[in-house]
C-alpha cells in the first residue's frame, strides 16, 4: 500500500482516499489503541505524572525563552569535543550542508535513523540526486522506503502497512518469497541492512534532544540502528530542529522520562545514545568527523507569538494516538511529514495558512490531543487560532457576511428566541418531507450517509425550558 495522496489536493480529497483503502482503519486504530493504553499504563509507574508534564513544559518553555544563548552553548561545547556546527536558517542551506559533506567525503552510502526533520528538508531526495544511495535503517522507515512511502505516523511510521504488504514488499526486494511471519521478516531486514552499516561512508541521524551544558546529543531509538548509524561510518552528521535544545542531564532525565512513556509506552527505550562530537584518540571507535546541522527553517518565526507553545513538542506522537480524525484517516491524509493533531498545528505555521491553513480544520476541537501532551501544548486552542486567521485570510466574502447576520441576529435574546423556534420548525419540517436528508448541497453535507439528521423535538429547547419553569 504506497502513498498515492495527491498532496496538491485538499484534506478533505486526500481523507476520501484514506477512507476508500480497505483495512486502513483497522490498521491504524489497532496500533493506536495499542499504543495509548502502553502509555496510560507506563504513566503509572510515576508518582505524579502530572506534576512532571508541568515540569516539562516549564524545562521546554526556559529553553525556547533562552533560544539563543542555549543554542550557543551547545555549539561552542560541540565544537569543544572536536565536531562542526551549522546552523540552516531553511531547508535548502541544510541539504546542501550534508549534499556538500557527501561530496567531500566521497559518499556512495548514506544511513540513516528515522529522523522527521530529514524528512521535513527532504533530504533523501537530494542525495539520491546526487548518486548517494541514502538507507533507511529504522524498520519502519525501511518499510517506507521499499514500498515509495511517506511516514504516517511521527513515532510508527509504516502503522499503515499490514504484514502481508511487509512480505509483498520484502519478496519484491529480495526476489524471493517471504512469509507473513513478523521475526522473519525483521531478521530479513536486519542482514539486508548489516551490509550497508559496513559499508556506507556517512551516517545520518536526527536528534531527540540537544544538551547545551555538555555540548551533547541524544537519540533514543529502540532497534540500536542510530547507533549504527553514528558509530560505524567514518563521518557523522546530525540534523535536529533548532528548538530541540535544553540546558541540562537533569533536564534531559524529566524529558526522557515523558518522552518514552508517551511515545512507545515504556519507561525507557532499548537505547538511549548520548554523543559529544568526534571520535578521541583514545576512543576505540566513533566518526572520525561529527557534524551538528541546527534548522530553522521556520520555526524561529514562531518565537514570541501566542502560537509558540507549539515548539514545546517533543515529537512523541501521543496526540495522533487519541485524535479521533487521525484514527480514521491515518497520517497521510495530512501532510507527508507531520500528521495528526500537531501536524495540523505546525504544517500551517511553518508552511504558511495559505498552503497548510486548512489542515486546522482537520480535527473535531474534542481536546483529546491537549489532554495527553506530555508538555502541555495547547494543541486545539492554537487549532482555533489558526481556524480564525485561515478564515480572515480565506473565507469568501459571501460567508463572512453570513457569519456577520448570524452574529447580529444571535446577540439579542429576542432575537435569538426568534431564530430558534423558526430553526426548529425549519427542522420539523425537513425531517417529515426528507427524512433524515437535507437537500441543499451544502446542508447535504452534513447529513450524507454516515450522519444522520436528528429528529427535532416538538419545541425549541428554549421554550421546553420555559415551560419547565427552567
Ligand atoms: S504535540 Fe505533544 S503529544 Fe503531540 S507529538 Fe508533540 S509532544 Fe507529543
Amino acid at each position: 500500500m504506497s502513498d498515492t495522496h495527491d498532496y496538491s489536493k485538499g484534506f478533505g480529497a486526500r481523507a476520501a482516499v484514506s477512507l476508500g483503502r480497505p483495512g486502513l482503519h483497522d490498521l491504524v486504530s489497532e496500533a493506536v489503541d495499542r499504543q495509548s493504553a502502553a502509555r496510560l499504563q507506563a504513566l503509572e509507574s510515576l508518582d505524579d505524572p502530572e506534576a512532571l508534564r508541568d515540569l516539562a513544559a516549564e524545562i521546554r518553555d526556559d529553553a525556547l525563552a533562552r533560544l539563543d544563548e542555549r543554542l550557543a552553548s551547545l555549539a561552542a561545547n560541540w565544537e569543544a569535543a572536536g565536531g562542526t556546527v551549522f546552523f540552516a536558517a531553511d531547508a535548502d542551506e541544510a541539504r546542501s550542508y550534508v549534499a556538500d559533506l557527501a561530496t567531500r567525503t566521497g559518499a556512495k552510502t548514506a544511513v540513516k535513523s528515522k529522523s522527521m526533520v530529514t524528512e521535513e528538508i527532504g533530504l533523501n531526495a537530494v542525495l539520491e540526486q546526487m548518486g548517494v544511495e541514502a538507507i533507511e535503517t529504522d524498520l519502519g522507515e525501511f518499510i517506507n522506503q521499499v514500498a515509495g512511502d511517506h511516514p504516517s505516523h511521527i513515532v510508527a511510521p509504516a502503522i499503515h502497512h499490514s504484514k502481508a504488504d511487509v512480505a509483498r514488499l520484502f519478496s519484491r526486494l529480495s526476489d524471493e518469497p517471504r512469509d507473513e511471519d513478523a521475526q522473519a521478516l525483521t531478521g530479513f531486514a536486519r542482514a539486508y541492512l548489516r551490509e550497508k552499516f559496513l559499508s556506507a561512508e556517512l551516517g545520518i541521524t536526527g536528534a531527540n534532544f540537544g544538551i547545551s551544558e555538555a555540548g551533547a546529543l541524544c537519540i533514543v531509538s529502540n532497534e540500536g540502528n542510530a547507533r549504527m548509524c553514528m558509530s560505524l561510518p567514518p563521518v557523522h552528521v546530525a540534523v535536529m530542529g533548532m528548538e530541540r535544545v535544553i540546558g541540562t542531564w537533569d533536564e534531559l532525565a524529566v524529558m526522557l522520562a515523558l518522552l518514552c512513556r508517551s511515545a512507545t509506552g515504556q519507561k525507557i527505550t532499548q537505547y538511549v545514545s548520548l554523543l559529544n562530537g568526534a571520535r578521541r584518540s583514545d576512543e576505540p571507535d566513533g566518526p572520525e568527523e561529527s557534524h551538528l546541522v541546527i534548522v530553522d527553517n521556520g520555526r524561529s518565526n514562531l518565537l514570541g507569538t501566542r502560537y509558540s507553545s507549539a515548539l514545546r513538542c517533543i515529537r512523541c506522537g501521543a496526540c495522533l494516538n487519541v485524535c479521533p480524525v487521525f484514527r480514521q484517516t491515518g497520517g497521510h491524509a495530512y501532510d507527508p511529514v507531520y500528521s495528526g493533531p500537531i501536524g495540523a498545528v505546525i504544517n500551517p505555521l511553518m508552511k504558511g495558512t495559505d498552503e497548510a491553513g486548512e489542515l486546522a480544520h482537520a480535527s473535531t476541537l474534542c481536546g483529546a490531543c491537549t489532554a495527553v501532551c506530555p508538555v502541555r501544548i495547547p494543541l486545539h486552542d492554537l487549532l482555533v487560532y489558526l481556524r480564525q486567521e485561515y478564515a480572515r485570510e480565506s473565507a469568501p466574502a459571501t460567508e463572512r457576511a453570513g457569519y456577520q447576520v448570524w452574529a447580529r441576529a444571535w446577540s439579542n435574546g429576542r432575537r435569538f428566541a426568534w431564530f430558534s423556534r423558526v430553526g426548529n420548525r425549519f427542522g420539523r419540517i425537513m425531517g417529515d418531507r426528507v427524512g433524515t436528508r437535507l437537500p441543499l448541497p451544502l446542508l447535504s453535507r452534513w447529513t450524507r450517509p454516515g450522519r444522520r439528521l436528528p429528529s427535532f423535538p416538538d419545541k425549541a429547547y428554549r421554550d421546553e425550558r420555559k415551560g419547565a419553569g427552567g
